[in-house]
């Protein structure tokens, strides 16, 4: 990225974190980058959750932020989510809600636009078990990759994997 898209690419965060504070959006405790993990079968499963809003009295809502919520991820961002409320609970927290903010639907509303995430506990049962089932593969060295060009242009490992399609 050159030196004029990096600054415009920083005006434009900057510009929509301003309007989503004048929103009133973040007049909540929060806490942001907050570390969870899980134990599987003796194995860690980690991950960092955007941000927690605090509500003493009904517990608090997970925060995942995205630039916009593109429907083909909808599942992973989904199970994301539920991970994220396991890895939760298990720390003793009360999780009431789970939700994907659209940034750039909320800017163009001027609403605080989410889509809420089922949380109940059989799909959290269920989050368990795929994750058992693939710390399973990663372990017997079965987890051969699955290229599609929707996941591949925004996987971190992109540029070293010999399987990428554009
Ligand atoms: S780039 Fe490789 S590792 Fe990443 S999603 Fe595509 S196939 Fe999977």
């Amino acid at each position: 990225m050159s030196e004029s898209q990096e600054k415009r690419a920083r005006d434009t965060i900057h510009d929509r974190i301003m309007i989503l504070n004048e929103l009133g959006i973040f007049n909540v405790p929060v806490e942001t980058e907050v570390d969870v993990e899980l134990q599987i079968d003796g194995n860690t499963v980690s991950g960092i959750v955007d941000g927690i809003e605090l509500h003493p009295d009904s517990g608090i809502i997970i925060r995942d932020w995205k630039s916009s919520i593109h429907e083909e991820f909808y599942k992973r961002y989904e199970k994301q989510l539920q991970f994220y409320t396991l890895a939760l609970i298990e720390q003793e927290k009360q999780v009431s809600s789970a939700q994907l903010v659209d940034v750039s639907k909320t800017i163009e509303s001027k609403n605080l636009f989410t889509r809420e995430i089922n949380i109940d506990p059989s799909s959290l049962e269920s989050i368990v078990t795929e994750l058992r089932a693939a710390l399973k593969g990663i372990l017997e060295g079965d987890y051969r990759p699955n290229p599609k060009p929707e996941t591949c242009f925004c996987c971190d490992m992109s540029r070293l994997c010999a399987e990428r399609v554009d």
